[in-house]
C-alpha cells in the first residue's frame, strides 16, 4: 500500500510518500513560506531532486506541486496520482473524542475545527491540509492521527486540573498532553525491545527537542505526561517555559500592563533556554557557551537537566516501578553528555548506562551498563512512520 503522510503548518506542508510493503520512504520533501515567497524541496529515495524557491499562494497549491513531483515521468515515484492508496494527517488536538487516529469524515473534520479553540496555532492548518488533499485526491482516503489520542488514557487523576468542575464540563479544560505520535511511536518500539507485553512494562518516555515532553507509560499505557492542555507546560523548552506559578501572569500585566495573551505569548517565543541563557533556544548552541564559561548559558543547561529529572522522578514514584527509560527527538538522540548527567543521578532508582554504548546519536541503542534495574534506550523517534502505520490499518478496513 502507498502512504502519503501531511504535515501542515500554518506556512509549511512537510510530506512523506511511504511504501508500506517494502518498509520504504519513495519520497519527501517540505514546501514553506506558503503564502510568502514560497520554496520547496524533493527527495527521491536520499537524493535530493530539487530544492528551489517556487510560488506557493496556498496550500492547495503546495500539494499539487507535490503530486506533480511525485508522478513526474523523470523524477517521480508513482506513475499516477491514483497509486495513492491514503493519505494520513497529523492533528496536534482531538479533544476529549478521540482516543485513536480516524478516517475523516465530515464529523470529524468538523470536531477538529471545534477544538481548534485548544489548539490555535496547530488545527487550523490541519484543516487546511486536510482541505487541499480532499480537492486534489476526492476519492482517496483521508487519516487523521492525533497527537492528544496517545494521553487519552490518563485517569482523571492525571488530566483534571484542580479548579471549579464547572471549567472542564463547560470548556473542556484539562491536560490533553502532546507530542502523543512520538511518545506511542518509541514506547511501542521500546516494548519490542524489551519483548515483554507492554502490559507487564512501565516506561518512562522522554520527547526532549524544542519542545520537550516526558510521558509516565503505566503498563503499557499513557498515565501521565506532562505538557498540558497546551503544549506549554512541562519541562523548560527551546523559547517556552514549562511549569510556573500561573500568578506571573496576572503579576506582569498589574507590572506592565501586558496583555494576558500577550504574556503568554511572551512565554512560549520567547522564554525557556533562550531567555536564561540569553543566547539561544537551541542546546548546541547553549552548549557550546557553557563549555566556554558562559554563566548564563551554565545555568540555562542546569535548568534543562534538572527539568528532565524531576519529571523522570516524578514519574517513577507515582507510577511505583520503572523498567525501561526512553531518549528520543533532536536532543534526546543526540546529547551524550545531557543522557549520561540525567541518568548519572537516577542510579538510586537503578538506572546505570554504560558510557561507550552511550556515545551514540540518533541511532536505536540500548545503552544500559550491567547491573542496572531499568533499561535505558535511545530510540529515533518516527512520527510519520507512525502516521502511515495507522493509515494503512484504517484505510486497508
Ligand atoms: P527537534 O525539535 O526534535 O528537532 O530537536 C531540536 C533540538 O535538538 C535543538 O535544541 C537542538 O539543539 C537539539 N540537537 C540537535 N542535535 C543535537 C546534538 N548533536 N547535540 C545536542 N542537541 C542537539
Amino acid at each position: 500500500m502507498i502512504i502519503l503522510v501531511v504535515n501542515t503548518g500554518s506556512s509549511s506542508l512537510k510530506y512523506q510518500l511511504f511504501d508500506m510493503d517494502k518498509k520504504e520512504v519513495l519520497a519527501k520533501g517540505l514546501c514553506e513560506r506558503i503564502a510568502e515567497d514560497g520554496h520547496m524541496d524533493y527527495k527521491a529515495g536520499d537524493k535530493t531532486v530539487f530544492d528551489k524557491d517556487i510560488a506557493l499562494p496556498n496550500h492547495g497549491v503546495a500539494l499539487q506541486y507535490v503530486i506533480d513531483a511525485l508522478t513526474d515521468s523523470e523524477y517521480g515515484v508513482i506513475a499516477d496520482m491514483n497509486d495513492i492508496n491514503a493519505v494520513g494527517h497529523r492533528v496536534v488536538q482531538g479533544g476529549h473524542l478521540f482516543n485513536k487516529s480516524m478516517v475523516i469524515t465530515p464529523e470529524v473534520e468538523e470536531a477538529i475545527d471545534r477544538f481548534s479553540v485548544l489548539a490555535p496555532l496547530h488545527n487550523p492548518p490541519a484543516l487546511v491540509g486536510i482541505r487541499a488533499c480532499k480537492q486534489v485526491l476526492p476519492n482517496t482516503t483521508q487519516v487523521a492521527v492525533f497527537d492528544t489520542s496517545f494521553h487519552q488514557t490518563m485517569p482523571e487523576e492525571s488530566y483534571l486540573y484542580p479548579i471549579p468542575m464547572e471549567y472542564y464540563e463547560k470548556y473542556q479544560i484539562r491536560k490533553y498532553g502532546m507530542h502523543g505520535t512520538s511518545h506511542r511511536y518509541v514506547t511501542e518500539r521500546c516494548v519490542e525491545l524489551c519483548g515483554k507485553d507492554r502490559s507487564e512494562l512501565n516506561i518512562i518516555t522522554c520527547h526532549l527537542g524544542n519542545g520537550s515532553s516526558i510521558t509516565a507509560v503505566k503498563n503499557g499505557y499513557c498515565y501521565n505526561t506532562s505538557m498540558g492542555m497546551t503544549p506549554l507546560d512541562g519541562l523548560i523548552m527551546g523559547t517556552r517555559t514549562g511549569t510556573l506559578d500561573p500568578s506571573v501572569v496576572s503579576f506582569i500585566n498589574e507590572q506592565t500592563g501586558m496583555s494576558a495573551s500577550d504574556v503568554i505569548s511572551m512565554f512560549n517565543k520567547k522564554s525557556g533556554l533562550l531567555a536564561v541563557s540569553g543566547i539561544s533556544g537551541d542546546v548546541r548552541d547553549i552548549s557550546k557557551a557553557a563549555a566556554e564559561g558562559n554563566h548564563r548559558a551554565q545555568i540555562a543547561r542546569e535548568m534543562l537537566l534538572k527539568s528532565v529529572r524531576h519529571f523522570i522522578g516524578a514519574y517513577a514514584a507515582e507510577m511505583g516501578r520503572v523498567d525501561a527509560i526512553v531518549f528520543t527527538a533532536g536532543i534526546g538522540e543526540n546529547d551524550i553528555d545531557l543522557r549520561e548527567k540525567v541518568c548519572g543521578s537516577l542510579e538510586f532508582m537503578g538506572v546505570k548506562i554504560d558510557a561507550e554504548k552511550n556515545n551514540t546519536r540518533g541511532k536505536e541503542t540500548e545503552i544500559t551498563a550491567p547491573g542496572a534495574t531499568v533499561r535505558t534506550f535511545v530510540i529515533p523517534t518516527n512520527e510519520e512512520l507512525m502516521i502511515a502505520i495507522d493509515t494503512e490499518a484504517l484505510a486497508g478496513e
